[in-house]
């Protein structure tokens, strides 16, 4: 009876040890993705609270820190909305995130502006084209329909308004039938025109004028940081595996919403806290050092991975293997692993493992593509992967309703499992 007890307590032990977390990644989830944190951007320090928050459980864990800080800090200059956003067209008010989306790259602007409509009625060819570009539009905005225009020259056209204002215009907006999303890369340059999104179904059948009220605060050298701790290997402690994913997400826009991004990347950064957790047990430490890189500035253009790769916090040619995580709140269809062509023996690892053990239905490959943390590394010859989990089930991207409630983790297990033993072997 004794032995049974005792088998039963080290099964138990032995459970809890190699048990991943859910519920732990759901409540970090939850937690950074609370209005608390504005979205994680720039606004409302919501950057540094995140980093607080996350430094606070390396700190639980007893991560070790590198110069006895958790924080690596570093500035960008972004543009910002945190205030006052309304647009309306005649009586019809606009809901901000929703029924219209302001590019980061425009400046504030309170005005109401004549409206100059341009669609498959009068824009069909290059004629129309030159015919447009000869009028004064420099006080109106050019609304834009592409629906139903088919010529090529004219679609040309379109793809070099995406950056340009070519009609010298006052501003631009696009009427849009699928959902919004919104990036924080526009802010880096403000523009001195308007850039907006509009959801067709939103709006009122006739739009003559549009009413716009923006406040914009553009961040000078604004402080942010990455977060970083690791685990001290026991027989190779200069050699480091290290996990990596982004904290950051879009922020706020206007003082009404915020982008929650909880897929993108509240959901990685679960699993690299999860990971961190995990091997900060005594009883599974590590030969080699662990260690754990969240970055801020990803949806600016991977300006944390940028910076620290950059100034490491140790020479990156002692880094064994990186593994960035971005995007993990799915899975069905299993995970893709960038990098896999270049990197094929440990590619190789990952399908063995999984093919053994089952974990997700595939491990799929693809090649070298600069989309995330991962990057800015391997141009400095780290080698590294960039893992994102695949499948329909969640959708949600840049959007308002990339929800922490709504988030899957439908093969956070399987995919956390195939994680540690690639680590353990
Ligand atoms: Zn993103």
């Amino acid at each position: 009876m004794k032995n049974k007890i005792i088998l039963f307590l080290l099964l138990l032990g032995f459970i809890n040890i190699q048990a991943q977390d859910v519920r732990y990644a759901h409540s970090i989830v939850d937690s950074l993705c609370s209005p608390a944190f504005y979205g994680r951007g720039y606004t409302n320090n919501g950057d540094k609270k995140a980093a607080a928050f996350i430094a606070g459980q390396f700190e639980k864990h007893k991560l070790a820190k590198f110069n006895n800080n958790y924080f690596q800090e570093y500035h960008i200059s972004i543009n910002s909305f945190s205030k006052e956003m309304k647009l309306s067209i005649g009586k019809t008010q606009l809901k901000a995130g929703i029924d219209f989306m302001v590019s980061l790259s425009s400046a504030g602007i309170k005005a109401e502006y004549k409206v100059f409509r341009i669609d498959s009625s009068n824009f069909k060819c290059q004629t129309d084209i030159d015919k447009i570009l000869k009028k004064n539009l420099s006080n109106k905005i050019v609304l834009i329909d592409k629906q139903n225009i088919t010529d090529k020259e004219v679609l040309e056209f379109w793809k070099k308004l995406k950056n340009e204002n070519t009609f010298h215009s006052k501003g631009i907006a696009y009427i849009n039938d699928g959902k919004l999303s919104w990036a924080a890369s526009d802010g880096k340059q403000v523009k001195d025109f308007i850039k907006i999104n509009l959801l067709r179904k939103a709006l009122p059948s006739k739009i003559k004028k549009i009413n716009i009220d923006v406040t914009a605060d553009y961040l000078q050298d604004y402080a942010t940081q990455n977060v970083a701790g690791y685990i001290k290997g026991k027989l190779y402690p200069d050699s480091f595996y290290v996990f990596t994913a982004h904290y950051d997400h879009l922020g706020q826009m206007g003082n009404e919403v915020y982008f929650p991004g909880a897929n993108d990347n509240a959901s990685g950064t679960a699993m690299v806290m999860d990971l961190a957790r995990y091997f900060s047990m005594d009883s599974i430490r590590q030969d080699y050092s662990i260690v754990f890189f969240l970055f801020s500035g990803e949806e600016a253009g991977l300006l944390g991975s940028t910076y620290l790769a950059n100034h490491p916090l140790f020479p990156l040619k002692n880094v064994k293997f990186l593994i960035n995580l971005d995007m993990l709140g799915t899975g069905s269809e299993g995970i893709t692993v960038v990098n896999a062509t270049k990197f094929k023996d440990e590619y190789q690892r990952l399908v063995n493992i999984n093919k053994e053990k089952g974990y997700i239905k595939t491990v799929a490959e693809r090649g070298e593509s600069c989309n995330s943390d991962h990057c800015p590394f391997y141009e400095k010859g780290v080698p590294a992967i960039f893992i994102y989990a695949m499948g329909g089930e969640f959708t949600e991207y840049h959007n308002l309703d990339d929800v922490a409630q709504k988030l899957p983790f439908t093969k956070y297990n399987g995919i956390f499992n195939l994680l540690i033993d690639f680590l353990r072997k």
